[in-house]
This record gives C-alpha cells, sequence and structure tokens, in this order.
C-alpha cells in the first residue's frame, strides 16, 4: 500500500467581476494570456495592494510578478488560493504529524470510533524490506493485532445486551471501537481530506518535504507537489522533486532565502 492523493478542489477565478471592479475604478489590467486561475487571483491580490493596474501595470508576466512577489516575502497574497486533496494510502504516524499544521490547513479524517477498523489495512515502511527478520516481526504484529481488535469488539459488543451498562447504543459504539483502537498500530492505514493555501503548502514542503529518514513525508510531500506544479507552476516554481539512491522522492526547496523589500508596482 503506498500514498496517493487526488486533487479534488482548485481555485476558480471570476475574472468578469474583477474587470467590473476596474471599470468602476477607471483603469484596466493589462491580463497575460494562458494563467491558471490559482495563479491570476495571487496577481489580482498583489496589484490590489498597490493598485498597479492601467498605467500603473509593469510590463512584468505573470509568472514573473509572482515569483517576485514570493521573493520579496510577501506571502500573505498566497493565502487567497486553496486546494482540497484527498490522501489515501498512508498511516496514522503520518497524519498525525500532518495535523501538527496549523496554519492554513483543514483537515478531515476517518473516524477509527465511528468506522469499524476489522478490515483495516497497513502501511508498512519500505526499509523493512532490508531485513527479512525487521519485515517479519512487523507483519507478524499487524496480524496479532488485527485479530485482537476483532476480539475486543466482539467480546465487548456483548454488553449491548447486558442491562446495567449505562451508555446509549450509538455512545457504547463509540466506547467499543475507542476501545478496541486503542491497540492498533502507527501504521494503520487511513484516508484524511485536506484543504490547503498555497502559503501553507510551501511551508509544508520547506520544513517536511526533503528529510531523508521520513520517506512516507516525503512521499506525500512529492505527490502533492506533483499536482501543484500542473496546477500553479510559478507559485511552487523554486522546489524542485528530486530522487534518493533508493529511488525515493525528496522535495527540495531552491529558495535564495534572500528577500527583496522593494515596494512592488
Ligand atoms: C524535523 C522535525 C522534527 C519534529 N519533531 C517534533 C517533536 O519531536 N515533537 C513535536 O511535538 N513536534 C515535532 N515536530 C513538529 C513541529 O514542531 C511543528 O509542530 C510542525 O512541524 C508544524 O510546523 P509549524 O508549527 O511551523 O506549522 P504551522 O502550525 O502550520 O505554523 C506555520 C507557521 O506559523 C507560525 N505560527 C503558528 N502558530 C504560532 C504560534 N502559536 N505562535 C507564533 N507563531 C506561530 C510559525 O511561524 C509557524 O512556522 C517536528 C517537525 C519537524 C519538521
Amino acid at each position: 500500500m503506498s500514498v496517493k492523493v487526488y486533487l479534488v478542489s482548485r481555485p476558480q477565478f471570476d475574472v468578469d467581476s474583477l474587470l467590473s471592479f476596474l471599470r468602476d475604478q477607471g483603469t484596466i489590467w493589462r491580463r497575460g494570456a494562458g494563467a491558471p486561475s490559482a495563479e491570476e487571483i495571487v496577481e489580482v491580490a498583489g496589484r490590489i495592494c498597490y493598485m498597479s493596474f492601467g498605467q500603473n501595470q509593469s510590463p512584468r508576466t505573470n509568472a514573473e510578478y509572482i515569483q517576485r512577489l514570493i521573493l520579496m516575502g510577501h506571502e500573505s497574497v498566497l493565502e487567497h488560493v486553496n486546494w482540497t486533496f484527498l490522501i489515501t494510502g498512508v498511516s496514522r504516524a503520518f497524519t498525525h504529524q500532518l495535523v501538527r499544521h496549523r496554519v492554513g490547513f483543514a483537515f478531515s479524517q476517518l473516524s477509527q470510533q465511528y468506522h469499524d477498523e476489522t478490515d483495516a489495512e497497513f502501511v508498512e515502511p519500505s526499509l523493512l524490506r532490508k531485513a527479512p527478520g525487521a519485515l517479519a516481526a512487523w507483519q507478524r504484529t499487524v496480524v496479532v493485532a488485527k485479530q485482537a481488535y476483532r476480539d475486543i469488539l466482539k467480546s465487548l459488543q456483548a454488553l449491548e445486551t447486558q442491562s446495567g451498562v449505562e451508555f446509549q447504543k450509538k455512545e457504547l459504539s463509540r466506547a467499543i471501537r475507542s476501545a478496541a483502537r486503542s491497540l492498533l498500530p502507527n501504521a494503520t492505514e487511513t484516508k484524511i481530506l485536506i484543504t490547503a493555501n498555497a502559503r501553507a503548502l510551501r511551508h509544508l514542503f520547506k520544513v517536511r518535504g526533503s528529510i531523508p529518514g521520513d520517506e512516507e513525508m516525503r512521499q506525500a510531500a512529492a505527490e502533492l507537489l506533483r499536482h501543484l506544479q500542473v496546477e500553479a507552476p510559478s507559485i511552487f516554481f523554486d522546489f524542485k522533486i528530486g530522487t534518493l539512491a533508493d529511488g525515493s522522492p525528496i522535495v527540495t526547496w531552491q529558495g535564495a532565502g534572500e528577500t527583496q523589500n522593494e515596494p512592488e508596482e
């Protein structure tokens, strides 16, 4: 089982509405051709800050304009564009790290209290394949954990017919699954829907994408970035997907780390 990322929602720019605003202001926008919605929204967000439309507009292309904003450190404009991804084939250990990202993210994850994990799958770290003993120990343990989950569920479900149990049916079911899930491993596969803005995603890639010892995070970061480099290449222009010696991906930031704090026009 390996990580899979589905892009389920993307920004949509209403250009007619913007043009109507500009008409009211007595100005125009020299709109470049071919930029995706997300990048046009970011460009417009930047231009609104300086009202750099009409005769105040520089000849920069959309891509040049966005890259300059990023190099200046004017990244709040990137918060106007969000994408929603459905991520599957990842472990609970991975999502525990992911949900630590508090700013600019929204999460909706499969519940182990409402969802019966009797048929749970487990995400196997590829490193295990390098040592048969390690792989055998891992495989043995997940089989035992799954069986124990089923046994606990079955034993506790007998409580549903006993008198004197204080919970209502729904809460009893929650309590039973909570008790049973307590022994499920970190490797248990999960599904998570995330929505994140471009600034937050760039931050995630910077701090999480290139940690050699965290293959699952690198795999997920690379899958997310593959989508985003199609969706908004200029916003993610300074990230690259490389490959480590074992063939796994790594996301590196090519940023100069310098800011040019000049006013934009
Ligand atoms: C290599 C590595 C090792 C880690 N090890 C551990 C560990 O051992 N234990 C552990 O608990 N966590 C660990 N973490 C998680 C880490 O501490 C962060 O919680 C996680 O990476 C989210 O990053 P963030 O806070 O920058 O992101 P976000 O929560 O998305 O925040 C984005 C940015 O907003 C700003 N910000 C957000 N909240 C605040 C705030 N309250 N006050 C001021 N500024 C704020 C910061 O600039 C922050 O970088 C580790 C992360 C990495 C990458």
